[in-house]
């Protein structure tokens, strides 16, 4: 069995002294996500992480893929590993590359020794790889400049490996490196692009959705759960927090005035996320707030929002444009689940003419006829959380 995947790390190269730690991290992240793909031995050696598999049953295309999801990885390369002998490197080459070889009309050797124990120079190595498959493949034109294949030769720690090329991975930094957030997820477009981002960044995430049953349907939860799945494959594991919101609504309803629905909406969400936060040991909340995206969105009522929390709310698509969003949804497999038609629980509760600059005394006193305290405490207590 020679067939490997060689990932490269990206920025966590950079950090120092947490550098065992992030790759550690990493290297754990990696197991969950292919856990169930076959049996690999998962270790790291010069900033780079090895993915070897273990017997025949290992599914390596869909490992590959799975691993280009991983936050932490600059780029993959599916490689064979051999022997740290030119001859065995020039065999390894003709028989592991024979298809690209003969699909290709030009070619180059390119070398990387990180063992310089080895007897040839990079130069050498290359020149005697690309002699050896220039007859092997009398077709093949050398090409240094733009050839149509790079055959790649890296001489390591154990052995030395020959690859085609690598793809790019998913970049970022590992999930968990940079502490837990909750995310507040509702079936739109927005908040499962604001989710990928922040966990690109390293945050571990705790989806909290708001359920409006039977303002909204099931099915609306239900999709709210599938983009939720989605997300795992970048995510890692999520258990998602779903909060019954609907006396909080009807009370509102009944008692406050129409213009500020909205706002008043927001802010027991923004309360009860602080509250989900602080018994998860989250240390931000994240939002797929657009500044300017509707009448809820403008800076004077994100500042009324904020003001009945004291953790940091991190709204990563905030200067970002509406295509923008929709082409990164895409790239993530979000979008088709969002553009669904169930209902969100705000937009059931619309005002017809929302406030758009919104004062804090005002909306204070509007809501201060609801008893907040017992509201948010109720809806803590009334939590469901599904794993998935
Ligand atoms: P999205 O596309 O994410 O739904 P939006 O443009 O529809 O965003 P709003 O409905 O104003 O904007 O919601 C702003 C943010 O509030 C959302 O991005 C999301 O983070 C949060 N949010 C809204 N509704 C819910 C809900 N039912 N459950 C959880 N979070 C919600
Ligand atoms: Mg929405």
């Amino acid at each position: 069995m020679n067939d490997i995947i060689l990932l490269k790390l990206g920025e966590l190269v950079l950090k120092g002294q947490n550098r065992r730690y992030f790759e550690q991290r990493l290297i754990s992240n990696i197991k969950r996500r292919i856990e169930g793909l076959g049996n690999f031995r998962i270790y790291s050696v010069q900033s780079a992480i090895y993915v070897e598999p273990l017997d025949e049953t290992c599914d390596m295309n869909e490992t590959f893929n799975a691993l280009k999801q991983v936050f932490g990885v600059a780029s993959l390369s599916r490689a064979a590993a051999c022997e740290k002998k030119a001859e065995a490197i020039l065999e390894m080459a003709k028989t592991y590359l024979k298809d690209e070889l003969e699909g290709v009309s030009s070619f180059k050797v390119e070398t990387k020794r990180s063992d310089k124990s080895f007897p040839m120079t990079s130069i050498e190595l290359s020149r005697y790889v690309g002699g050896g498959l220039h007859q092997a493949f009398p077709h093949l034109k050398p090409d240094m400049h733009e050839p149509e294949l790079t055959v790649n030769v890296e001489v390591r720690d154990y052995a030395a490996y020959v690859h085609a090329g690598s793809e790019r991975g998913a970049g970022g930094l590992p999930v968990g490196t940079g502490g837990r957030a909750v995310s507040l997820l509702s079936g739109g477009i927005d908040s499962p692009v604001a989710t990928y981002m922040m966990a690109k960044r390293g945050l571990k995430i705790i989806p909290v959705h708001f359920f409006s049953f039977p303002y909204t349907s099931e099915l609306a939860k239900q999709k709210v759960l599938d983009l939720a799945a989605v997300l795992k494959n970048y995510c890692g594991d999520l258990t998602v927090e779903i909060v019954p919101f609907t006396r909080i609504q009807e009370e509102m309803r009944a008692k406050c005035p129409e213009e500020y629905f909205t706002i008043i909406m927001r802010r027991f969400m923004m309360r009860i996320a602080q509250e989900i936060a602080d018994l998860n040991g989250c240390k931000a909340i994240i939002t797929g707030e657009n500044l300017g995206q509707v009448a809820s969105q403008t800076v004077e009522a994100m500042a009324v929002t904020e003001a009945c929390c004291s953790l940091p709310v991190l709204r990563p698509l905030i200067g970002m444009d509406k295509e923008e969003i929709i082409s990164l949804a895409r790239k993530i497999g979000t979008f088709d689940l969002s553009v669904l038609p169930y209902e969100d629980c705000c937009t059931v509760f619309t005002p017809r003419r929302p406030k758009t600059k919104p004062r804090l005394e005002l909306v204070e006193a509007a809501e201060s006829v609801l008893d907040i305290e017992a509201l948010t405490r109720e809806a803590v207590a009334g939590i469901s959380r599904v794993k998935l």
